[in-house]
């Protein structure tokens, strides 16, 4: 093979979100970086990121009663909710940085202000709800939650939800009307498109990283296949980022740095049910959280969501979880297989011996026909007629399963930053809170990679321009956090009416 020795030295692997997000960071700290972007897919935000592989939901914490869990003292933990929400806040400065200068050029609008409820039922559920609202509101991120137990209230919310029920069962629920859709496959799309155009910038498509491997001098050779060609390519950078989703873990460990030793994944498949009536999509506005299944993982809290996606109004249910041994959606049904290595193999097996209620819930949900995914439907919709709604595949997920000192391996559902010990190589493992918490993700890239320039004045004042509350907290700093809002939801366009889109 041919070692191509260019000038580019930042090679990013993926044009997912995350690779799109840190590849314009970069690009705007350090204009003359040779950028390097290789996507196996022919085109950007095809896998997680895609609208349809995702719930589009812009987590804030207003509605995911995952994010508040129960301590043991019967108080609410905040403290997950409050980072995720003060995050999102992060991504909306950034993106109403570049919608402002043109760097985001979409058509239509990729972010849609759209009502988070949390919806439950039950005495145990409803007193939940009630102590996580009044824990929530002390805190101005989330004062303007409102908290309702009357019907009928609740029906001026959430008419379609409401109707059929017999009203035997306590209900409650909360509102926050500054929620959003987010099209992430969109916003992902339109920062590769900014980068194409840019000088130093190089956008390989249909190019798969194969290998990674450190040279003698510090630097990395990246090796691809041209997969339209067959030809195969190497590639010499001085900073790696594996952006790769599902796709990290393999190529995190083919870098052999000890950082990556002890790291397995678990897959985790996805379905919605797509509603097909436009009468039914019409008289639903709002993004509905309920609460998720004992023994169900933190992802499968099923949701009635409104979607704006290209301009259209779209209604989904789910998700439903599943099993599948692939990494990726468009991966290979060996990916699971292939991924086990001996450093990997007791925290994996250590880490299936301990989930065994998540193995029993995944194993349910594979069994599930269309008629029982449509009965769980009815729960939250009982007047849903089966002939609405289809089935359609979300993105894949692969869960970090890590080496626990103690005790083998555990299974983690957040996302993790792996990075070498000299800040030359990072890749982002793992799904959740994701997308919507991307910028805030991506500086933890540079903090641990680019540490001195991170906390030079030079790049504190660059990355002021793009997100102005950098470096101050949104959670305590009300006066600084109604700016900030005021600001993004002006610039992003957030008050405009759902049934007239731009
Ligand atoms: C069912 C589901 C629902 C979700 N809901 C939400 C939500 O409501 N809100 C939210 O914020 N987040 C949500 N997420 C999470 C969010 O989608 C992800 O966190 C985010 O899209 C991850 O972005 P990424 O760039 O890391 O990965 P991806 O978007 O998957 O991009 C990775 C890219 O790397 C490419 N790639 C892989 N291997 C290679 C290789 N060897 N060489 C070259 N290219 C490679 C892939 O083709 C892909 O394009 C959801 C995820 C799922 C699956």
């Amino acid at each position: 093979m041919n070692i191509e020795q260019s000038k580019q030295n930042i090679t990013l692997i993926g044009a997912g979100i995350m690779s799109a997000t840190l590849g314009v960071l970069l690009k705007k700290l350090l204009p003359n970086a040779q950028i390097t972007i290789f996507e196996r897919l022919d085109k950007a935000g095809q896998e997680s990121s895609d609208a349809w592989n995702n719930a589009g939901t812009g987590h804030s914490a207003f509605c995911e009663l995952n994010y508040t869990p129960e301590k043991e003292d019967g108080s609410i933990d905040l403290s997950k909710a409050l980072r995720i929400s003060e995050q999102f806040e992060v991504s909306k400065q950034f993106w109403a940085y570049l919608k402002e200068r043109g760097n985001l050029s979409q058509r239509k609008a990729f972010i849609n202000d759209i009502d988070h409820m949390s919806l439950v039922w039950g005495a145990d559920n409803v007193a939940f709800l009630k102590k996580r609202y009044e824990a929530m509101v002390q805190y101005p991120i989330f004062e303007d939650m409102l908290y309702s137990e009357d019907p009928q209230q609740i029906t001026e919310w959430t008419p379609l939800m409401m109707e059929g029920r017999t009203g035997e069962d306590p209900i409650a629920a909360t509102r926050m009307a500054i929620g959003t859709d987010v099209n992430f496959g969109d916003i992902t799309r339109g920062m590769i498109r900014y980068l194409e155009d840019l000088k130093g910038v190089e956008v390989n498509m249909a190019h798969e990283v194969q290998d990674i491997e450190k040279q003698p001098d510090g630097r990395w050779l990246v090796g691809t296949e041209n997969l339209t060609t067959g030809k195969s390519k190497e590639t010499l950078a001085d900073f790696v980022f594996i952006g790769a989703g599902g796709g990290a873990l393999k190529l995190l460990d083919k870098s052999g740095i000890p950082e990556a030793n002890g790291f397995g994944g678990f897959p985790v498949s996805g379905q919605w049910l797509r509603c097909n009536n436009k009468d039914v999509i019409q008289r639903h506005e709002a993004k509905v959280y309920g609460k998720a299944a004992v023994g169900s993982p933190p992802m499968s809290v099923p949701h009635l969501d409104t979607r704006m996606i290209n301009g259209e109004r779209c209604l989904l249910f789910g998700p439903y979880a599943g099993f599948s041994t692939k990494f990726l959606k468009n991966g290979s049904y060996l990916d699971l297989f292939l991924s086990i290595e001996m450093h990997n193999v007791w925290p994996m097996l250590s880490a299936g011996a301990k989930n065994l209620d998540l193995t029993k819930y995944l194993v349910e949900q594979v069994l599930q026909d269309k008629e029982d995914k449509f009965s769980f439907l009815q729960q939250y919709y009982p007047e849903a007629k089966i002939e609405d709604w289809e089935q359609e595949t979300a993105g894949q997920r692969v869960q970090i399963i890590k080496k626990d000192g103690k005790k083998g391996g555990k299974l983690q559902f957040g996302t993790e930053v792996v990075s070498s010990s000299d800040g030359t190589l990072s890749a982002l493992l793992g799904a959740s809170p994701g997308a919507s918490t991307s910028v805030s993700i991506m500086l933890e890239v540079l903090a641990k990679c680019f540490p001195d320039n991170l906390a030079s004045p030079e790049w504190t004042k660059k990355i002021k321009t793009m997100i102005p509350s950098y470096g101050q907290s949104l959670i305590t700093n009300k006066e600084l956090l109604d700016k900030t809002r005021a600001r993004t939801t002006d610039i992003l366009k957030l008050e405009e009416d759902l049934t007239n889109p731009e």
